[in-house]
């Protein structure tokens, strides 16, 4: 039995998940890889002591809505410690969401930094940042038992999904069957803009919408893939389907 499927199931609450979660060393090679990147560094990164370890989700513990993207960036979450925070792709989703009323400031650059989510967490079905940003489906797998504790720990207030990508949107449907919903079959391909519902396959539950997105990838928002309305559009429609108050961007 590995780590993660040993330790997942057995977490209270989602801080004692992403303790559990932040000792996590079942992916050799992404281990290797998130340690060697902080040894080596970036320049202009050379005065950090680098987190170097699994990132666990960030946002409260009764969130709405969940944002789930790829993995931790080496030189973004894997050297602050926190989700979308030190890199691009986190200016821009930070960005989006305060311009929504739904972070309390535009930034996120370090852990200490005051950032806090209103009603909304990010997580990721990959915690370690992989090489290229490109982990094998055999680590996605390994990891998928922090995403179905999560997805569980969170189900009573949880009532959108926005998958960024691709790889988002084909790692957390599977969970959400597990847990809880009834996915359609065949299951739908990922697209912008692409929205689900998701009947709950048990008594007392609630309906849950999944929604696709473009990924914050600097790739993305530099060429104009994914533009800053888009994002906010997306955004705005999924929180507030949440039942967030989800203002008009400026
Ligand atoms: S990717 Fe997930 S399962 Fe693999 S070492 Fe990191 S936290 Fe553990």
């Amino acid at each position: 039995m590995t780590y993660p499927t040993r330790q997942a199931p057995r977490a209270a609450d989602v801080r004692a998940l992403g303790r559990s979660l932040s000792e996590c060393r079942a992916c050799p090679r992404l281990v290797d890889w998130r340690e060697e990147t902080a040894r080596v560094k970036r320049p202009a990164f050379r005065d950090w002591d680098y987190w170097a370890r699994p990132v666990p989700g960030f946002g409260p513990a009764d969130a709405r809505m969940l944002l789930v993207g790829l993995a931790p960036a080496a030189h973004g979450g894997n050297r602050t410690g926190r989700m979308f925070t030190g890199d691009r792709a986190g200016d821009v989703l930070v960005a989006a969401l305060h311009d929504l009323g739904l972070a309390s400031q535009p930034t996120s650059t370090h852990s200490g930094d005051g950032l806090q989510l209103y009603g909304v967490r990010f997580t990721s079905p990959v915690h370690c940042a992989p090489p290229a940003n490109k982990p094998t489906p055999a680590e996605r797998d390994t990891c998928r038992p922090w995403l179905v504790r999560e997805l569980e720990l969170l189900r009573p207030t949880l009532r959108t999904v926005v998958a960024l990508g691709a790889f988002g949107w084909q790692a957390v449907l599977p969970v959400l069957g597990e847990g809880g919903w009834s996915l359609p079959r065949p299951r739908p391909a990922f697209a912008h803009g692409a929205r689900l519902e998701l009947p709950p396959t048990r008594r007392g539950g609630a309906p849950l919408a999944v929604h696709g997105c473009y990924h914050v990838t600097q790739r993305n928002t530099f060429t104009g893939r994914l533009t800053p309305a888009m994002l906010r559009d997306v955004l705005r429609t999924a929180a507030l389907e949440a039942g967030l108050p989800a203002r008009t961007a400026p």
